[in-house]
């Protein structure tokens, strides 16, 4: 069996590419496939995104989630019926973009927690409207009102994010070596003067844009880990 073409991938290049056009490799059980795609697929705590396909005959297609297929190349687009559409088929893809931004900016809040908190990361995840980082921190002198603080002030900066496709970069010095959004890329995510990962997620182009992101709470999972919750007051309502 050959090796399958990976579906390129538009959101790593321009996270804020709304839309475009691609053209159907393949309709599986496990979505559509296109050759190119804006639709984030699922992985490093970020959900996977949501949007419509709309077909050269006029039909609206909803993708109701995006996820990678097996070996991690292709993305397969989930709708509930793919009709009669065949490989080789034009489509215009449009993702939701309020949901998608909510997404980058909880995950770009998420690298500067990174930054601020002097600990392993465990885990993480995000949603739009709220997000949450673990850290292996057993003796906490972390003070919600402080973290919050730190935050606020980085936000304040508005310090530019940048992510750049690195030679070499696999070994490189970063700020943590488990990063939210660690993908099977060498692409490395810097935010300047504060954090630097290789991540594979989407991300806004500086902190500013976190403005409304706040420090929710802390709390003890367990003896060793310490869960940061966020909450974006600039999100009207939660989607998920
Ligand atoms: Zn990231």
């Amino acid at each position: 069996m050959n090796t399958p073409t990976p579906t390129r991938r538009r959101f790593e290049q321009d996270a804020y590419r709304r839309d475009g056009q691609a053209r159907v490799v393949a309709v599986t059980e496990r979505g559509i496939v296109l050759d190119e795609t804006g639709f984030y697929a699922e992985g490093g705590g970020q959900p996977g995104d949501t949007g419509t396909l709309q077909t050269a005959a006029g039909a609206t297609l909803r993708v109701t989630d995006t996820r990678y297929l097996p070996g991690r190349l292709r993305i397969g687009h989930q709708v509930a019926d793919p009709g009669n559409l065949q490989p080789g088929d034009t489509v215009a893809f449009v993702i939701d973009w309020a949901r998608r931004y909510r997404h980058m900016r909880m995950h770009t809040a998420l690298h500067v927690l990174c930054a601020l908190v002097d600990a392993p990361v465990t885990g993480c995840a995000i949603h739009a409207g709220r997000g949450r980082i673990d850290f292996d921190l057993p003796e906490s002198g972390l003070r919600r009102e402080d973290l919050d603080a730190a935050l606020q002030r980085v936000i304040g900066e508005d310090r530019p994010v940048h992510a750049r496709e690195e030679d070499g970069a696999r070994g490189g010095e970063y700020t943590r070596r488990a990063a939210p959004g660690e993908g099977d890329t060498l692409r490395v995510v810097t935010i300047d003067g504060l954090d630097r990962q290789p991540c594979g997620g989407t991300h806004v182009r500086a902190t500013g844009e976190l403005a409304g992101i706040r420090v929710a709470r802390i709390h003890k999972k367990s003896r060793r880990a310490r869960r940061v919750a966020l909450i974006d007051e600039a999100a009207t309502e939660v989607a998920e």
